[in-house]
């Protein structure tokens, strides 16, 4: 998509900024952010609103997002951003996502510490792609976290991030966020399940029976009665 120029490009970015603070605020407000402990990103055309380092996310507003090139060169805002940019930037580039939501949520973050997979124990995580890999722990900020995270979401829309978080994006903010949220109900389900036995997991067959059902009933979707 093209960027336009001058006012109509101005009110683009301020919507996008906007639509970034209140991701943000919404995670906070949902519990799955803790003080400054995660980053939200948003992409139209080649340019990025994104949230800054150090930046409580329950406070953002919309002056306080920065605006990056895809090279991660600031265009608009007075903040630095966040220090995971480099996996924002690589998962723009890789899968061409329109947004990416990271955050320390709580049971993501939890079993980030045990699993090196969770599994697809509902068929609601297929919208993550089934399984949900443990990205190898890395120092954070780093360009080995984003190359181990960005190999990890290969066939996925969200990864685990071993002793770290979760990460999710998608085709716009709305689509990342409620994949956050979803990865974080999904992970407390099957700390749930596992507490008490061994949680049942959907197998290859079955997952690809979802596809087909998904596929044919137009699954996720409202219509209108005939
Ligand atoms: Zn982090």
């Amino acid at each position: 998509m093209s960027v336009p120029i001058g006012h109509d490009r101005a009110m683009m970015l301020r919507a996008l900024r906007e639509q970034v603070a209140t991701a943000s605020r919404r995670l906070a407000a949902e519990g799955l952010v803790l003080g400054t402990a995660g980053n939200v990103s948003a992409r139209q055309g080649d340019l990025i609103a994104i949230t800054p380092t150090g930046a409580r996310l329950a406070d953002l507003r919309a002056e306080l997002i920065t605006v990056i090139d895809p090279g991660g060169e600031v265009v608009e805002g007075t903040f630095a951003p966040t220090s995971e940019l480099d996996l924002h930037l690589g998962v723009y580039r890789r899968y061409r996502a329109g947004a990416v939501v990271h955050t320390h949520a709580p049971m993501a973050t939890a079993l980030s510490l045990v699993l090196d997979e969770l599994p697809c124990v509902h068929y609601q995580l297929m919208e993550l792609g089934g399984t949900v890999p443990v990205a190898p722990y890395r120092t954070f900020g780093t360009t080995e976290l984003a190359e181990a995270v960005l190999a990890a979401l290969d066939g996925r829309t969200a990864a685990l991030m071993a002793n770290h978080g979760g990460i999710t994006h998608g085709p716009d903010l709305d689509a990342a966020l409620s994949r956050t949220l979803l990865l974080e109900w999904g992970c407390e389900l099957y700390w749930r399940a596992a507490t008490l036995g061994v949680p049942r997991t959907l197998d290859r067959a079955q997952r690809a029976d979802y596809e087909r059902q998904v596929a044919a009933k137009a699954y996720g979707t409202v219509r209108r009665l005939p």
